[in-house]
């Protein structure tokens, strides 16, 4: 997706190696119109997967992920990351380890909006290592829920956790892909 490679490209900071910083339009401020074509990008690529539930994470996924439901006409789930007191009633629940901060956290989705009859479509903002989808996918598998396939704005191509779902079978959309990364120039993968 051009216009995401080109936020990409001008606004965001490699930090390091492997990680991407892109709080000017993604993890802090938001672009709406950014937002709006993710949206729509998603929607164009799952249309005919029969969706009938989004569902990411707090707090960094939701953004894409409304956007997305927007277009396909259906609800967005977020997992939450701390403790609710109002989420306390038939809790599907996973552990996943943080990329980023370094720290195991328990995400929990109440079953009242994931349910069996549900096909689900898993969006977030970044795919490392693969964690946070698998905690996802975890969540899925408990409520018995069909899994149609997963849609990542920022796949780290040189990270395992796209190739390894992929080998799983599961469909695995990202709309860029990045390939390799340092101070001076961010290399994406071309025609996937
Ligand atoms: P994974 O679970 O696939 O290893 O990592 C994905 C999660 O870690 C995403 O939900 C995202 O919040 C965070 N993450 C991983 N890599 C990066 C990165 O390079 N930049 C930012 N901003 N977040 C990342």
């Amino acid at each position: 997706m051009n216009l995401l490679k080109q936020a990409i490209t001008e606004k965001g900071k490699v930090l390091s190696d492997e990680v991407l910083k892109v709080d000017a339009f993604l993890n802090h401020q938001l672009d709406p119109e950014l937002m709006q074509q993710i949206g729509k990008e998603f929607a164009d690529l799952y249309k005919d997967a029969g969706i009938t539930k989004i569902l990411t994470i707090e707090s960094s996924g939701i953004a894409p992920a409304i956007m997305a439901g927007l277009e396909l006409g259906v609800p967005v789930v977020f997992a939450r990351k701390r403790k609710s007191l109002t989420l306390v009633d038939s809790l599907l629940t996973a552990n996943i380890h943080s990329f980023t901060k370094n720290e195991t956290n328990e995400i929990s989705v109440s079953n009242d909006y994931l349910q069996e009859n549900d096909t689900v479509l898993i969006i977030d903002d970044f795919l490392a290592n693969g964690q946070a989808v698998r905690g996802l996918l975890n969540i899925v598998e408990k409520a018995n829920a069909t899994l149609a396939g997963v849609g990542i704005v920022i796949e780290k191509g040189f990270q395992a956790g796209g190739d390894l779902l992929r080998e799983q079978g599961v469909r695995v959309e990202s709309l860029a892909i990045i390939d390799s990364m340092s101070e001076n120039k961010i290399t994406f993968r071309e025609e996937f």
